[in-house]
């Protein structure tokens, strides 16, 4: 298994499809005006909004819709993706698709097998600029597909996706993507089908296909990062919503007086479960607690939510405290989706996983205080299997060829 790590700034050679020097040489991106764009002002983005049309959600080619009955549970809990695959028409043969990730820090890229295996990695920092993140993105596929026959790419990005656009409306943590027409920019540098998809719904489908949601027929997927990301899998489907925004699970109000989230609201559960809530409670305990492990290193350095973690499994008690917290806040989201989706499967994921049963433990304790029977009683709240590939695996399972067939 490869691994790329490549300083961005780097030059790196990719022959006549250097895709930095053609950008420079054409030097007409074509990126929409913000009146344009529909995401960037509130008024711009209803006007937008109200000529868009969302594509068709897609429906994994692979699985054949399922009832779910409690007695066909242990049925289920039996079948595999491998078994689904023997069973139907697979839509691309054996070949291999690139997946990328595009994350407000890193790009990460990668080509997947039909299988859900990553043969191969390549990562990238992200860009502030439209020309230089094209560019990375560019690179990354370029770097990661040499010596693979692929047949066709899909590019995760943050923020509401104008999927008939292809061009990100708003993205709080990626400006430098939005409003770019993605598709026409890069497919003609690719020189392969490219399919632009929004991050966390990758993310979910990833989960779903290949991941901890094996199985599912209906699913819910949290990724716990600098904030929280949503995606649902209702009846083997993607949920889009009206808009495509479907899913934006972390901004769900759980406490209107809560801490102010990145949204600019009270209260989401992003403000209380995610790694950077994680991080600003660790910090309010460790002044609270001055004598405990998370007191003594605040008193030496800015305390960070991945440092509460490492306290807590060395078992210090303010570190725990923080975690059981946020696991329970967590929980309290989760249940309003248990009893909004009824799934089978909740998959928690994102870089704040790392604290596992240290919050997941909480969690489902919540869920089962507060969800609705027969739903409380079914659903399983797992950890996502994919780790950090879970993005590119789900963009390179929803990568569509030519005619909008399914790839893999
Ligand atoms: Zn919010």
């Amino acid at each position: 298994m490869l691994f790329h790590q490549t300083d961005f700034h780097e030059k790196a050679t990719i022959g006549k499809s250097d895709f930095t020097s053609s950008a420079c040489r054409r030097s007409k991106l074509r990126r929409c005006p913000v009146e344009d764009r529909g995401g960037l002002r509130p008024t711009a983005l209803k006007m937008a909004m109200a000529t868009y049309r969302p594509r068709t959600s897609p429906r994994c080619p692979h699985r054949p819709p399922i009832r779910i009955r409690e007695e066909d549970r242990c049925v289920r809990a039996h079948r595999s993706s491998e078994s689904w695959g023997r069973s139907q028409t697979h839509a691309g043969g054996d070949m291999n698709v690139v997946g990328v990730d595009v994350g407000a820090t890193k790009i990460a890229a990668g080509v997947i097998s039909p299988e859900g295996k990553v043969l191969s990695r390549a990562r990238y920092p992200t860009a502030r600029t439209p020309e230089k993140l094209l560019s990375g993105i560019a690179r990354a596929v370029s770097e990661v597909r040499d010596g693979f026959e692929v047949r066709g790419v899909c590019v995760a990005v943050p923020g509401l996706l104008l999927a008939q656009e292809d061009m990100v409306a708003y993205s709080p943590n990626l400006h430098a993507i939005e409003g770019v027409r993605l598709r026409d920019e890069l497919e003609p540098e690719m020189g392969l089908p490219l399919t632009i998809e929004n991050d966390n719904n990758a993310a979910a489908w990833g989960e779903f296909r290949f991941g901890a949601g094996r199985g599912a027929e209906h699913l819910v997927f949290v990724g716990l990062g600098t904030g929280i990301g949503g995606g649902a899998v209702v009846d083997g489907q993607l949920l889009r919503g009206a808009q495509g925004a479907a899913g934006e699970l972390g901004h769900v109000t759980v406490q209107p007086t809560g801490p102010r989230c990145a949204c600019g609201n009270r209260g989401c559960l992003e403000a209380f479960a995610s790694g950077s809530a994680i991080g600003r409670r660790a910090r309010e305990v460790a002044a609270e607690k001055s004598w405990s492990s998370l007191g003594r290193l605040a008193a030496e350095r800015e305390v960070l939510g991945e440092d509460a973690t490492r306290l807590a499994r060395e078992g210090d008690a303010a570190a725990l405290s923080v975690l059981e917290e946020a696991g329970r806040w967590l929980g309290i989201g989760l249940a309003g989706f248990v009893n909004v989706f009824n799934p089978d499967v909740v998959v928690v994921g994102g870089g704040a996983m790392g604290a596992g049963e240290l919050m997941l433990g909480p969690a489902r304790e919540e869920v089962r205080l507060r969800s609705r029977s027969p739903s409380r009683d079914l659903v399983e709240v797992r950890e996502a299997a994919l780790g950090p590939d879970s993005g590119a695996i789900g963009a390179a399972a929803l990568a569509k060829g030519t005619s909008g067939e399914f790839l893999l």
